[in-house]
């Protein structure tokens, strides 16, 4: 493998080290939260700037009402090859002010702040590599963002998420999901649908000594329903069925008229989540006790983030770029959590997600990310892009 532009890389990424973590530093402490529009808005400006200044360019896509502006960009359009997408998000999790204000700080090599991992350190690796590839003068492609405002939430109050990342990614030779990168170097190939499934029993609320009877019981009916839902789990097609919350009755001494029941479901293969739902709701249909009647609904958080033909290429030559630059030998994951890499793949285009900078502990208190894995992986990165043309598909 050809390593001429080693060298000139890793000089630039080294010669900005302090204007990276400046730049860092600043959108994390800006912080936001999905559903925090105003604080999400300043993030937003911040980085349509930093990009434009590195020669993208910009547009903020309105969402309407529930979610703030998606920034999307390109660099380069006039250039010849297929395009590539650097995708992600730029909210975070926690309510903003939780830590006090400017919550970004550096301990013993490790940054953190909420969405310091998850993931502000991944969009300033999005932009170093832009502005690492200008600077060796590379013309092979255009480099495109799309960076979305409410992945944390799962799009809860946007409809139009998918079709827009779907939109940006179409028709690019690849993807680069730019979210928390794992603490041991792997890469996630591939990622679980997540759905929310919602089952309401009604029975016949009665006194349990003087109108036993009269009662129709719809804890008992649910725990029927409960028994067969679990058991739609796969184990070995990467579908699991999670019974999680149930609730119903009002006293030990009455027959409950109400039962609900919220399930999470996982899928690593989008075609066994259509299955599943549609058995779940034969399920729902079928009635145990006379009386009773049921109702069901459900969400599609997140669809499934498939290992589609080409991922294991593009992983296999991101290890390749890896170890002859000497970088290592990062191995590979396939996670249950969700990402928007699901999109990314649903359009056809060949994806690797947790790009982003290194580290543990996202959405929580502890999060941290080790501030050396932000150069390691632009300068990983950006060798990466050299050698793109070398995928077959
Ligand atoms: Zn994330």
């Amino acid at each position: 493998m050809d390593v001429t532009h080693k060298h000139a890389i890793e000089a630039y990424v080294d010669a900005h080290r302090e204007e990276m973590l400046a730049l860092w530093r600043e959108i994390v402490d800006l912080e936001g939260r999905s559903e925090e529009l105003d604080a999400l808005r300043l993030v937003a400006e911040r980085l349509r700037s930093a990009f434009e200044a590195a020669g993208v360019d910009c547009r903020l896509l309105p969402m309407g009402d529930g979610a703030q502006d998606y920034l999307t960009g390109i660099w380069g359009a006039d250039l010849p090859g297929k395009p590539v997408l650097f995708c992600g998000h730029y909210d975070t999790i926690l309510p903003s002010g939780k830590y006090g204000p400017a919550p970004f700080r550096i301990e013993e090599g490790r940054a953190r702040g909420p969405g310091v991992l998850d993931m502000k350190g991944g969009i300033v690796i999005a932009l170093y590599v832009i502005k690492a590839l200008s600077s060796i003068g590379f013309q092979e492609r255009p480099i495109k963002i799309c960076f979305v405002s409410d992945e944390e939430s799962c799009h809860a109050h946007n409809d139009r998420a998918g079709e827009v990342i779907m939109s940006e990614a179409s028709g690019c030779l690849c993807a680069f999901n730019m979210e928390t990168g794992r603490i041991n170097n792997d890469l996630c190939v591939g990622r679980s649908a997540r759905v929310s499934f919602h089952v309401s029993v009604t029975g016949v609320a009665a006194h349990a000594g003087n109108d036993f009877a009269a009662g129709r019981n719809a804890i008992a009916e649910m725990c029927h329903k409960v028994l067969e839902l679990e058991a739609l789990t796969d184990l070995e097609r990467g579908s699991t069925v999670n019974c999680g919350v149930i609730q119903g009755g009002t006293v030990a001494n009455a027959v409950p008229g109400r039962c609900d029941l919220h399930v999470d479901m996982r899928f690593l293969r989008q075609a066994e989540l259509e299955k599943t739902v549609a058995a779940a709701q034969a399920i729902c249909a079928k009635t145990y006790i006379d009386g009773t009647s049921t109702q069901c609904s459900y969400r599609v958080a997140m669809p499934a983030f498939e290992t589609i033909p080409g991922v294991m290429e593009l992983y296999e030559l991101a290890k390749e770029v890896s170890e002859a630059y000497g970088y290592g030998s990062p191995g590979k994951i396939v996670l249950g959590g969700v990402s928007d890499a699901s999109y990314l793949t649903m359009a056809g285009v060949p994806t690797l997600c947790s790009f982003g900078v290194r580290g543990e502990h996202n959405h929580t208190d502890e999060e941290y990310a080790v501030v050396e894995s932000l150069y390691e992986r632009t300068k990983w990165l950006s060798a990466l892009f050299l050698h793109l043309s070398d995928l077959q598909s």
